[in-house]
């Protein structure tokens, strides 16, 4: 998969979750309120039926109360009768009447005590004591009676009465007060009573608002909840920055659409960015962000409504098609959906050139689970990226992950810490005059049990991991490290090392360059550097910025394998280089056929009018030596010159063309 931009991962994060606090309160309010009216409502209810049943007792009590004050005041009128008569009288018959009179006034007076109420003990032996001494007081006026008619009467008057009245006036007073306080008591209960009629429709109605506002609230709330979870949902399967669904989603899809019956096939393509780092690192994040947009927008406008574009993250997008009517239908849709990306973006008023590479893979024939499409479009992606095909359709001979290139991965590492990667050197001689200006290194495998193993067949592997920067680096070390014996005997010999498209797009080559360069003490103008027409049409901005950095330093920049590839001239004459090195398919039939001599020849009238040194690689003959020289072709390389050597034997066939001329 392709490296993801900080930058625009920054961006994925999800949004804040917002306001589930105060709804929480305002929930929380409502339930509080409800229960403080209903605490309200039921405190009410309480000291109203407790008010109620106060009253009641207290009505029962001076009903008692009233009924033995009416029984004690009605003993104590037959008593007064009974006495008046005995005064006049004594009649067995009438005293009978009057003790009964006595002793139910007596009984009356304790019964109105025990309905009064507690602590009427010592009022109660009051009252007794006042019968008692009335009691006497009637004695007593029998016997003034009986001994002096005349003077009963006044006695009466001036004894009985007084003893008479004081105890109608305590029972009196007892029912009097009795009275008053049970009508209070009445009172308050019907002023509670009044105050319950008001208040409980009142807080009733609070309540009922309360509960309305609760529920309104919860309602909401839940509402709420429901939509945030939606939301949630959403951001969980789209991309915040674009909108687009995000692999999840498109994994989901992806399954719906293998999972459904019917003939037609599906296909998943892969779209990387070729320019994306580039505007991202040099104009921001902001604009990248910009281009990830409209590159979105553009995608959308390219496919059907069922089709799914997808932001996978960074710079890749995929999209999904459902069914496709077989390869040649994918294809033209990648085409279209690159020539959408082609025109410039505007962003903020700056237009920007971003163009994408395409891998598809097609269900059935390229893989029946999304991960295994996923995973083979990625790897047309990368084959459409390494050849500059913009769109490449799967196919299983692009497959580097199989079994045999991960274990010579694994070798591969153990080979460049053992130091069992070897160099051979191939002179580069000057056509006219014949000099060795220069010699190549290229890099062979010495493995213990395969032999010597043709960079071919390793080199395309590396290429694809972070091992080509190591390998790179060792490569460069070992050849300056030549360069610097070969300067310590004498021979100023400058040394070309090959650089990989993946070297390119690594910022930190020029450090390890520069660092190597200082190591080896070797002056940075005997490097030189060849990189292939395709290493920079990967990312053409970032190869420039790269190179302009060697070739400020000295570093000689060559560009191989000219002609094979699709450098445009205008993109040529921009790059700080100073060499082309004429691909050698080109320049080892040039005698046989007219077309690949033309193409030399106007390679190398390019090359004079760009100022560049010209170099033909791949020189088999001595017709193609001499045709070379015609041509003015400035540099040769080939095993008519030389074959590819280790530095020992090389050697030895300097010393041989010191002696003799080259050829
Ligand atoms: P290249 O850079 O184009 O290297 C030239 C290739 O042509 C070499 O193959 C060389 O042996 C071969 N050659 C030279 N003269 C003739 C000739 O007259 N006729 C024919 N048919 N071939 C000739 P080699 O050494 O097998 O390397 C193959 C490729 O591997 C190189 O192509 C280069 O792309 C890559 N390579 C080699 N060493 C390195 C390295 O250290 N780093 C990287 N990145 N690539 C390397
Ligand atoms: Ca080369
Ligand atoms: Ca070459």
């Amino acid at each position: 998969m392709t490296s993801t931009t900080d930058a625009s991962r920054g961006r994925l994060r999800p949004a804040g979750r917002r306001r589930r606090r105060p709804r929480r309160l305002s929930t929380h309010a409502a339930t509080g309120g409800l229960v403080a009216v209903l605490l309200v409502l039921t405190v009410f209810s309480v000291l109203a039926a407790v008010a109620n049943a106060r009253a009641a007792t207290r009505a029962e009590q001076s009903a008692a109360v009233s009924e033995w004050s009416d029984q004690a005041e009605r003993s104590l009128l037959l008593m007064e009768e009974s006495a008046d008569q005995l005064a006049v009288e004594d009649d067995a018959e009438v005293r009978e009447e009057y003790g009964a009179a006595s002793a139910a006034t007596r009984s009356a007076l304790q019964e109105l005590g025990a309905v009064s109420g507690t602590g009427h003990d010592e009022l109660v032996g009051g009252w007794l004591r006042l019968h008692d001494s009335y009691q006497q007081a009637v004695e007593d006026l029998i016997a003034v009676a009986q001994w002096d008619p005349a003077r009963a009467e006044a006695y009466e008057d001036e004894f009985v009465d007084e003893h008479y009245d004081r105890l109608e006036a305590v029972v009196e007073d007892e029912a009097r007060e009795h009275w008053l306080a049970s009508s209070l008591a009445l009172d308050s209960m019907r002023h509670s009573q009044e105050l319950l009629l008001v208040a409980t429709p009142a807080v009733f109605g609070v309540g009922l608002a309360l509960v309305g506002w609760f529920t309104a609230v919860l309602t909401r709330s839940r509402r709420e909840t429901v939509a945030q979870a939606e939301q949630n949902r959403q951001q969980a399967l789209h991309d915040a920055l674009t909108g687009l669904p995000n692999r999840t989603l498109l994994r989901q899809r992806g399954e719906v659409a293998l999972s459904a019956d019917g003939g037609a096939a599906a296909a998943l393509m892969l779209i990387d960015l070729d320019r994306f780092k580039e505007i991202n690192d040099t104009l921001g994040h902001a604009y990248g962000d910009l281009v990830l947009q409209a590159v979105a927008g553009r995608l959308r406008d390219t496919v059907r409504g069922t089709d799914t574009v997808a932001r996978l993250g960074g710079d890749e997008f995929a999209i999904l098609l459902p069914t496709v009517d077989g390869p040649d239908a994918a294809l033209e849709l990648a085409r279209r959906a690159l020539a959408a990306l082609e025109a410039p973006i505007e962003a903020d008023g700056v237009h920007l050139d971003v163009d994408g590479s395409i891998g598809i893979a097609l269900s059935g024939a390229h893989g029946t689970d999304v991960e295994t499409l996923l995973q083979n479009a990625d790897i047309a992606m990368y084959a459409a990226k390494d050849r500059s095909l913009g769109v490449c359709v799967y196919d299983s001979a692009l497959n580097d992950h199989s079994p045999e290139r991960l274990g010579l991965l694994g070798e591969l590492r153990r080979a460049i810490d053992n130091g069992e990667l070897v160099l051979h050197f191939q002179p580069k001689v000057a056509v006219p005059g014949e000099q060795v200006c220069g010699v190549e290194a290229l890099v062979r495998w010495q493995h213990p049990e395969r032999g010597l193993i043709p960079p071919a067949l390793f080199i395309p592997v590396a290429e694809r991991t972070p091992l080509i920067r190591p390998l790179t680096r060792y490569v460069l070390d070992a050849a300056l490290e030549q360069c610097a014996r070969w300067q310590a005997g004498g021979l100023e010999l400058h040394v070309a090392v090959n650089v990989s498209a993946r070297n390119l797009l690594d910022e930190r080559f020029v450090d390890d360059v520069l660092e190597v360069l200082a190591r080896r003490q070797v002056p940075a103008s005997w490097l030189e550097l060849e990189v292939t027409e395709s290493a920079i049409m990967a990312d053409p901005a970032r190869a420039q910025r790269i190179l302009a950095r060697l070739a400020e330093v000295g570093i000689t920049l060559s560009i191989d394998d000219f002609g094979a590839g699709y450098t445009s001239l205008a993109h040529l004459k921009d790059l700080p280089v100073h060499q082309l090195k004429i691909d050698r398919s080109f320049v080892a039939h040039m005698a046989a056929d007219r077309s690949n001599a033309l193409i030399v020849r106007s390679v190398v009238e390019l090359g004079h009018n760009l100022g560049l040194t010209t170099v033909a690689e791949g020189v088999e003959d001595r017709g193609t030596w001499e045709r070379l020289g015609e041509l003015g072709c400035d540099v040769a390389q080939g095993y008519f010159l030389c074959r590819p050597l280790p530095a020992e034997e090389l050697a030895l066939w300097f010393d041989r063309v010191r002696t003799a001329a080259v050829v």
